[in-house]
């Protein structure tokens, strides 16, 4: 779906920075003295709400309330008169109590960590990133609606960005090409391209400092991305497949219970998404050290009537010693047993 060396990732935030540099947004109120208390009121403001709508919100706010002790004294209903007019009202009472719990608890002191920001009311992973990514130089992913719209776009992602699953993946996109130096100039320039450019609609691609390698663009199917939301939406759930081999060419299958899904077909063993790279690696290392014979094979989906399954293939080759409860079975007769459809697939791949 995307390439991920170490140069195309360097290719996309270069880009970025140099066309930030000449064309991005520098004069913004917010980008002047950049304190953490600065950008954290600008971020929340910018929840929702364009930046031009949010400039003369900001500078009325910031000559009331120019430090947080400031905020911390003032009475809510003082907070929320300077917010009158900008909406999404729970923005104000949450800067208002966390102001609060940074003086009255915190000495007047921000966290300095992306977990103590993500503590504070009203701020999530992504504006917790920006903040410390701009006041203090932190490299951390920054994941908006906007940023979201890009990555969506420049990978082609398939899938709509509100499952939770592809959130994951996009995260891990966004943490894989934010570089490591320059990162304020970084947030703010993946900021402005998806705000100037890479516009929900009619995006100026011919423009864009990351059109070369943008799979939407280079396909012709910039308005495929970001996936609309499924009309009637089936759960995700994802899964990791082991094809464990040995060195006679035979597969390890397991027989499933004959209750649930597939059952009591002929499968490979399976393992949780999130923990099973570890637990196979863990279970091959103690026993024979071959974790570097561990392949991933690209995922894929496969729709059941009520679901879909992501499915991670991992292959496992030259084991020797069996690691699990199952039996060898050579290819050709693996693939006369009862086997799932996608099984099936996998299988006859492993045989080419
Ligand atoms: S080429 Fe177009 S679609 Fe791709 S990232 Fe740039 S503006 Fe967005």
């Amino acid at each position: 779906m995307h390439s991920t060396t170490p140069e195309s990732q360097l290719d996309f935030s270069t880009a970025l920075i140099n066309w930030f540099d000449q064309f991005g947004r520098h004069d913004l109120p917010w980008q002047k003295q950049p304190s953490v208390y600065r950008v954290w009121v600008s971020e929340i403001m910018l929840q929702q709400t364009q930046v031009q709508t949010v400039i003369p919100y900001y500078e009325r706010f910031m000559a009331r309330f120019p430090t947080v002790q400031i905020l911390a004294e003032a009475s809510q209903e003082t907070v929320l008169a300077h917010w009158s007019g900008l909406g999404y009202y729970a923005r104000g009472r949450n800067l208002w109590k966390a102001a609060r719990l940074v003086v009255y608890d915190y000495q007047g002191v921000f966290p300095h960590s992306l977990a103590g920001m993500m503590a504070l009311p009203g701020i999530g992973r992504s504006t917790a990133g920006a903040i410390l990514a701009i006041a203090n130089q932190q490299r951390h992913p920054i994941l908006d609606g906007n940023v979201k719209r890009v990555l969506c776009r420049y990978d082609a992602v398939d899938f709509w960005p509100g499952e939770k699953v592809t959130q994951q993946q996009l995260w891990h996109r966004a943490e894989q090409l934010t570089p490591y130096e320059r990162i304020a100039d970084y947030t703010q320039a993946i900021m402005d391209l998806g705000a100037t450019l890479c516009r929900r609609s009619k995006p100026l691609c011919e423009q864009c400092p990351v059109a070369k390698n943008c799979q939407a663009w280079n396909t012709g199917a910039v308005s495929k991305y970001p996936v609309s939301q499924p009309k009637s939406i089936k759960p995700l759930r994802s899964t990791m497949v082991l094809l464990c081999c040995n060195q006679q060419g035979e597969v390890w299958l397991q027989k499933r219970p004959q209750t649930g899904i597939w059952g009591g077909l002929w499968s490979l063993p399976e393992f949780d998404l999130e923990t099973g790279f570890n637990q196979i690696t863990c279970l091959v290392e103690g026993r024979n050290a071959m974790a570097h014979n561990l392949i991933k094979w690209p995922e894929f989906k496969h729709t059941f009537t009520h679901y879909h399954l992501m499915i991670q293939p991992v292959v496992l080759v030259d084991v020797q010693q069996v690691l699990l409860e199952g039996e060898w079975v050579s290819l050709p007769s693996a693939l006369k047993r009862g086997l799932p459809a996608p099984i099936r697939k996998l299988i006859e791949k492993l045989g080419e």
